[in-house]
């Protein structure tokens, strides 16, 4: 047996096959040795293959995102019988290229011809056919095109959110980053997917497919378990279960502390189907939809009906409670190939989150008139993320009045929504009096007010120990922006990691926070911790 430490990113334990993500950088040979004849069986297995793998995501997606996102597979897999496209390839094969330029050349061949129609739907096919074209290619080179659809613990160099995004969680039953750091997005998401995960250790190639043990409670990978580890592990996962239906007793008792108390309790969601998870672990409400995961792990803008159906879905499904939508957050780490996102020498100070919002308007009402649209089914809040002043805030408000104004001249049904904004840039928090006075709520974020604070990258795992999440600095910022909050009539929440430390809940009430916003996996231990608080003093 071998055992590794690693830093952990989502307690559990994961016992299962360990499968290694590669990422290959190399580029397939033009030209093939084998005859055009040969290249073009090879492209015909690999175009059956293609076939099942987008059968396969269409169904795990439409389960995850709905059918509407999942459709994008279903057009990917008719563009493989497309006569045009089959023609493309053969051409390049019998001037000797090798199967895998062959589909690449012949997806650009047919993807230029899309864009010079002037049909807005056909030019949007252009990706579809550039990613079907790296699918081929992809399975061509031996390449695994999407991640995790192998039964067991991944383990992956980093993995981007995209590709985090396309996880299949049914299959998966751990997940070590080996680069990531556990406040990365990625981090996030096993969090919200409920997986046992590490960051920071080294792997060893020969370890594919062997036994693996994942703590993520203690932070250490047994590979090749041996009998004692083994039953160690199952037996704490039988305790974890058992512990797990206790708390779920709990859910009868109200979310307050000892001395009475009643706390918000609200869920961090990336999809509608996490809305579903949260509700059955108790929350109160959505306190952050970070919308940005409807765009990432796919190759087009979702449209402003996808999104509708999206909010619309969540909104029902939380049958009344409240549901925060955060508009776009991109930028940073959160890249999306198909928007027009220009390289930045430092991403996290760049152009991310209402900045990207401000400056792509179109994108931005597109967003908004869904989310008003939603809103005519349930109470939204919407909330604007990376603020750092008021006239951010401003424009980003009188954008929502004008979006107000088009579904009305349109005759489209909307509802009123609450208004919040972010609280996760130094500037907004010493700004936080006057912002507190334009908005409905305030809501830390703290991942990334602690990097700005602490002018740490949150995504660098050597600043991992610098980035304490207990930092005086930080707490004092949370303090003076619940103070700010409550002398201007705002409600006040945390909903970044912070929210879900055990430790934290006592000195954020204490604070006088009103509401706490984590992943659905962290629901149930924070609820259990207010039920066994005494504050011993008024909230502010
Ligand atoms: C935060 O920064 O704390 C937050 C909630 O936003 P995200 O983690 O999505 O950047
Ligand atoms: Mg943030």
């Amino acid at each position: 047996m071998i055992a590794i430490a690693g830093k952990p990113v989502h307690s559990g334990i994961a016992v299962g096959p360990i499968h290694i993500h590669h990422r290959s950088n190399q580029h397939p040979a033009q030209f093939s040795s084998l005859t055009p004849q040969e290249e073009w069986a090879r492209y015909r297995r690999a175009s059956i293959q293609a076939s099942e793998q987008l059968l396969q995501l269409q169904e795990t997606s439409s389960c995850r995102l709905g059918k509407d996102l999942a459709a994008i597979f279903q057009v990917q897999a008719a563009l493989l019988d497309d006569p045009d496209f089959i023609e493309a390839v053969n051409v390049y094969l019998q001037r000797g290229f090798s199967a895998e330029c062959a589909v690449l050349a012949a997806g650009e061949d047919c993807a230029a011809i899309l864009l010079a129609t002037p049909d807005g739907y056909m030019r949007s096919r252009a990706v579809d056919v550039r990613d079907l074209a790296r699918r081929l290619a992809n399975i061509l080179s031996g390449e695994i095109h999407t991640v995790g659809n192998t039964p067991g613990i991944l383990i992956a160099d980093d993995l981007s959110p995209s590709e985090a995004v396309g996880l299949d969680t049914r299959s998966l039953v751990g997940l070590i980053s080996c680069q990531g750091s556990s406040n990365s997005h990625t981090a996030i998401l096993a969090r919200a997917m409920d997986i046992p995960s590490l960051s920071g250790l080294n792997y060893e190639s020969d370890w594919e497919n062997k036994m693996a043990v994942l703590d993520g409670d203690r932070g250490y990978l047994y590979i090749d378990p041996d009998e004692a580890t083994l039953a160690d592990a199952l037996n704490r996962q039988q305790q974890r279960q058992d512990q797990h239906k206790l708390l779920l007793a709990k859910l009868k008792e109200p979310c307050r502390t000892l001395d009475g108390h009643s706390v918000r309790l609200y869920a961090n969601i990336g999809t509608p189907r996490e809305a579903i998870a949260a509700c059955e672990n108790g929350c109160q409400g959505i306190g952050l939809f970070r919308s940005e995961y409807l765009y990432l792990g796919r190759d087009t803008c979702p449209t402003e009906e996808e999104q509708f159906i999206a909010y619309q879905q969540t909104v029902l499904a939380m049958n009344g409670m409240k549901v925060t939508i955060r508009t776009l957050d991109v930028g940073a780490d959160k890249r999306v190939p198909y928007l027009d996102m220009p390289k930045e020498e430092n991403p996290a100070l760049g152009c991310r989150g209402i900045r990207y919002s401000l400056t792509h308007p179109e994108l931005f009402r597109q967003q908004l008139r869904a989310i008003l649209r939603a809103a005519a089914f349930g109470p939204i809040s919407v909330m604007f993320p990376m603020v750092s002043s008021v006239e951010e805030l401003r424009a980003a408000k009188s954008i929502l009045v004008e979006c107000q104004n088009e579904l009305d001249q349109n005759g489209i049904p909307w509802g009123a929504v609450n208004i919040g904004t972010m609280i996760e840039t130094p500037a907004a928090v010493i700004m936080a009096d006057q912002l507190a006075q334009e908005v409905n709520f305030l809501s830390v974020g703290t991942n990334d007010l602690l990097q700005y604070a602490l002018a740490a990258d949150r995504m660098n795992p050597a600043l991992e120990s610098l980035m304490d999440p207990h930092h005086p600095a930080l707490l004092r910022f949370l303090r003076y922006t619940a103070e700010m909050g409550h002398r201007y009539g705002c409600l006040v929440g945390v909903c970044g990691e912070l929210a879900a430390d055990p430790d934290m809940t006592l000195p954020l009430l204490q604070m006088g926070f009103d509401v706490l916003s984590v992943s659905p996996s962290a629901l149930l231990t924070i609820r259990e911790k207010i039920q066994s608080l005494t504050l011993g003093q008024p909230i502010a």
